[in-house]
């Protein structure tokens, strides 16, 4: 099956425009015959929902939290990037398209990229509307900062709390909806699995997460906005909710998962401190603006950091990138973080750490307008580590984050599974393999508000409303194998609870499958998942019954998929023989140990087929075509 993308004709700037006026519209009359099943509500499904809503189609919007506040995307810190140029420091759609598909590695779609970068203005527009607090100057104007992998300030942000307040914005699009019963939402579902019948999906199987009850919902069109799937590191920022279970049943109803191994690691978040942690926070990359980051010049040197004297201080990141300084993109700062500390430089009690100084900063500004800036993440901090960011330098160390990989959608955002759509962090498009800061929920935001509404409308206009319902033979059984699966589980009463395989799985992710690979230790961690995958279920417990209120067996279903997920992982890791952004083989790298790429033979995005369980996934590829950025060797010195 040959993938195709269905990328528009036509110069780069006239692309989106020229597909929607091609794409076939749905009359506001026929829209009400529409059903589409919405999961998720985070920034991607909160917006999708309410603007499909908002437009006229019937939707039912699902999430695991018991209020779709609660999404992962609430997290978010720093910022959501659009090139408004509200600084007149240069920037320009063109900029920031040429920003993403560079910080990515160039290996993200032009065509997704350059529209993302287009209708990223309108995405601050339309929160500044619902009344979204970003910061403002003084003199009213909005305000920006910058970010990782750019020369311009173009993040707009609401002090530490951006996720947040975009979310209530979304949140309160979504409300106006629910009230006006265009929206039914269900609250506290899992999703298990996905229908799919004639060959197209049609709807979903949830799991009432409060009375155990398995339910099936049918719908014209299914939209996943089911997020990332860092936990699968056991340790990382993402909410302990975070899972990739919707995205890999999809995946094994026949969507292509595409470039699972591109994990971000983030540099700054607060260093692991004891072996029973189970949730790793992060410090906003905004920090970086102002920090400074630095380790001691000598190894082994334990003296605390305001008795190493300034000449004794190596700034690694400003000595090695005078262009872009502290603020080279994730990747780039993360790995010299890990150089520095694998060279014995780290600092801490586990020198798995190195320093991120606000002082310079402070004696410049003053606290106070440090405060403004970062007063509440200092806050954080000082809670979590009990020291003063004001007086001693924050100690940081890079964290799982972000996954650029997921199901693979064509420019419609579309899977390769007809009336199945993915949008936001569960989609693998825009960000290459490695997504630049601030840039998530710009994506997520542009999918759900300004991509999805036009695109599913050229999808469900050769659509009969209603074709399929819960009756069809394919609900039951799909919705029989979810339940005898949750019973399989139940029924082994073994000895290991779901969190110790799933630390034991992240451990072996993480040292084999994490900020640095080889070909060895990939082939060992295939094993060692196949292995632990085996034990999982002989010998894990999982207390408790499935008609009821139960959060073990909630986990204990994730944990298994993560078990087989993991493994897709290392495969895909495996076979990139090249090194590009965060998928980082030891094997490929410069003379100045940056990411080596092999565009001759890996520009393209790898796309899993599922084809059983105990058969091989089949790759199929889909190759990057850039004729509008010329492929280089990415440099921010
Ligand atoms: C600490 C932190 C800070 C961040 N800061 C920034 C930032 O400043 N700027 C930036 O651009 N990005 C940031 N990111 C990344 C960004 O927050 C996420 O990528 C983004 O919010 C993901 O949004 P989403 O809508 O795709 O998914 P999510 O917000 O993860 O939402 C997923 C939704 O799917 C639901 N769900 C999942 N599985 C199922 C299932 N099986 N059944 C039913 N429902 C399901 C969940 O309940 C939830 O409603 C940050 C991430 C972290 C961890």
């Amino acid at each position: 099956m040959s993938l195709d993308a269905k990328i528009p004709g036509g110069p780069l700037a006239d692309k989106w425009d020229r597909h929607k006026f091609e794409l076939k519209l749905v009359n506001p009359a026929n829209k009400r015959k529409y059903n589409i099943i919405v999961v998720g509500t985070g920034l991607a499904g909160g917006s999708a929902a309410a603007s499909l809503a908002e437009l006229g189609y019937d939707v039912k919007s699902f999430c695991i939290q018991d209020t779709p506040r609660r999404a992962h995307s609430i997290a978010a810190q720093g910022g959501i990037n659009a090139s408004k140029n509200y600084q007149n420091d240069g920037d320009s759609t063109w900029r920031l398209f040429y920003d993403t598909v560079k910080g990515g590695d160039f290996r993200a779609r032009e065509a997704n990229v350059y529209r993302l970068a287009q209708v990223s203005g309108n995405i601050i527009d339309q929160c500044v509307a619902q009344g979204v607090p970003f910061a403002r100057e003084y003199g009213g104007t909005l305000a920006n900062r910058s970010f990782g992998g750019a020369q311009v300030s173009r993040t707009f942000y609401a002090r530490g709390q951006t996720g947040q307040q975009l979310l209530l914005g979304a949140y309160s699009a979504l409300s106006r909806q629910i009230a006006a019963g265009k929206v039914t939402m269900y609250p506290r579902r899992e999703m298990l699995d996905l229908v799919v019948t004639g060959g197209k999906a049609r709807g979903i199987v949830v799991r009432n997460l409060i009375t155990g009850q398995i339910e099936k919902h049918a719908a014209d069109a299914v939209v996943l906005c089911t997020g990332g799937y860092g936990n699968v590191f056991f340790l990382s920022t993402n909410a302990m909710a975070s899972n990739v279970t919707a995205a890999f049943r999809a995946h094994k109803r026949g969507a292509f998962f595409a470039n699972p191994c591109y994990t971000q690691i983030h540099p700054t978040c607060i260093p692991v401190h004891g072996t029973y942690q189970s949730k790793l926070t992060l410090m906003s990359e905004s920090l970086r603006n102002d920090g400074r980051v630095w380790v001691p010049k000598e190894t082994g040197d334990t003296r605390p950091p305001s008795q190493i004297p300034e000449a004794e201080r190596s700034y690694y990141l400003e000595e090695k990138y005078p262009s872009f300084g502290n603020l080279v993109p994730r990747d780039v700062a993360s790995r010299n973080a890990k150089e520095q500390c694998d060279a014995g430089r780290g600092v801490g009690e586990t020198a798995l750490a190195v320093y991120l100084d606000f002082a310079d900063a402070i004696k410049r500004d003053g606290r106070d307008v440090i405060a403004k800036k970062y007063g509440n993440l200092f806050e954080m901090y000082e809670k979590i580590v009990a020291d003063d960011p004001y007086e001693t330098p924050m100690m940081i160390y890079p964290a799982v984050h972000y996954t650029m990989g997921g199901l693979w959608v064509d420019y419609n955002l579309m899977s390769n599974l007809d009336g199945l759509f993915v949008l936001g962090e569960a989609n693998f498009s825009d960000h290459g393999a490695n997504r630049l800061g601030a840039s998530a929920l710009m994506q997520g935001l542009a999918d759900g508000y300004f991509v999805l509404p036009y695109t599913i409308g050229g999808y469900l206009a050769g659509v009969t409303p209603g074709e399929v319902g819960t009756n069809d033979a394919a609900f039951d059984t799909i919705a029989t194998k979810a339940g005898d699966r949750i019973e399989k589980l139940l029924s082994i009463d073994g000895k290991r609870t779901v969190d110790d395989f799933h630390r034991q799985l992240g451990l072996i992710m993480w040292d084999y499958c994490g900020m640095a690979r080889n070909n060895a230790g990939l082939e060992k961690a295939i094993g060692l998942i196949q292995e632990l995958r085996g034990e999982f279920w002989q010998d894990v417990t999982v207390p408790g019954s499935a008609g009821d209120f139960n959060q073990s067996l909630e986990r204990a279903g994730r944990v298994a998929d993560f078990l087989e997920f993991g493994e897709l992982m290392c495969k895909d890791a495996l076979h990139r023989q090249e090194s590009c952004g965060g998928h980082f083989n030891e094997e490929y790298q410069t003379e100045e140990n940056e990411a080596l790429r092999d565009d001759e033979n890996f520009c393209y995005v790898a796309a899993w087929e599922h084809t059983g369980d105990e058969s091989e996934p089949n790759l199929h590829k889909e190759p990057l075509v850039f004729e509008n950025v010329k492929l280089t060797q990415r440099s921010y010195k």
